[in-house]
């Protein structure tokens, strides 16, 4: 079982550090993202995870590919149908970010239990690179515009609870 570190941990206040691409397919950054998608995994509630949170401090990061099932939210992605494989963002920046903004509740695998309500743009693309070096670009809106704003917070040292209003905790079952 990998471990999730949780707030209190310094690692999750470093500013994170880009990978060198040409080392995206070595051994040693191939175990960290499988280390990755392992504790996502073992996360019923999770739906992304940045490398910070398993005491990793580079700039990855982990979306969940049930977000992109078509019984959870596809409609609000574009460009994309019906991924269910988890995907890798590696050195992600914002390409695109709306100024129209959304308040929408959050919570933190690494904040566990507490949730509260984050003013978070409605839409973002960002560009990044994948498990196998290869520069992408995707844009969202809704639950995946709000997990890119999350994520990139993680890798700059950011937690949500920095941002949010209502800060409260909940149990499992109200989290689904
Ligand atoms: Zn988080």
């Amino acid at each position: 079982m990998i471990e999730i570190v949780q707030n209190g941990h310094k690692v999750l206040r470093e500013k994170a550090k880009p990978v060198l691409i040409q080392k995206i397919k070595t051994e040693e950054i191939q175990k960290i993202i499988s280390d990755m998608k392992k504790a996502l995994a073992s996360q019923s509630d999770g739906v992304a995870i940045a490398a910070p949170q398993i005491a990793v401090p580079l700039r990855i990061f982990v979306v969940s590919g049930k977000i992109f099932n078509e019984n959870f939210m596809h409609d609000k992605i574009n460009n994309i149908k019906n991924i269910k494989e988890d995907l890798i963002f590696i050195n992600p920046e914002f390409k695109k970010i709306s100024k129209d903004k959304k308040t929408m509740t959050e919570g933190c695998l690494s904040v566990r239990p507490l949730y509260g309500k984050v003013r978070r743009a409605s839409r973002a693309t960002v560009t990044a690179y994948d498990e196998n070096a290869k520069k992408f670009e995707l844009g969202g809106s809704g639950l995946l515009a709000q997990i890119f704003q999350h994520e990139i917070d993680h890798l700059d040292g950011v937690l949500f609870i920095d941002k949010a209003k209502d800060v409260h905790e909940i149990n499992d079952e109200d989290a689904k």
